[in-house]
């Protein structure tokens, strides 16, 4: 993540995403450990759904870099302005609508 944005990251979880992965049993468990370590954004919302969750911190909130490679909640997150969404493709990190200011890679290629 840090050498994808060139900069200091610091990933958050919220609680229902780490809910949902306790939801999804054993195959999720490395997963689950992962979620576990990083920093936690507490819910106060009913329920484990984690889409609508997400997709209202990061509409309330624009200082938020979405990191998801879920192609349904990329479409959401793509219709709300000025968030950025991180993936993984190509066993690489990458990031979509990235502002300039931050060095988008793609537009420093191109100086
Ligand atoms: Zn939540």
């Amino acid at each position: 993540m840090k050498d994808c944005l060139m900069a200091k990251v610091t990933p958050y979880v919220t609680d229902c995403v780490v809910a949902e992965l306790e939801k999804l049993g054993p195959k999720y468990r490395i997963a689950l450990r992962i979620a576990q370590q990083l920093e936690r954004l507490p819910c106060q919302h009913k329920g484990t759904y984690a889409d609508d969750c997400l997709v209202n911190r990061v509409t309330a909130h624009k200082c938020y870099i979405a990191a998801t490679c879920d192609r349904d909640l990329k479409r959401r997150i793509r219709k709300i302005p000025g968030v950025p969404i991180m993936y993984i493709a190509d066993h690489k990190f990458a990031v979509e609508r990235m502002p300039d200011v931050f060095g988008n890679p793609k537009r420093m290629g191109n100086m």
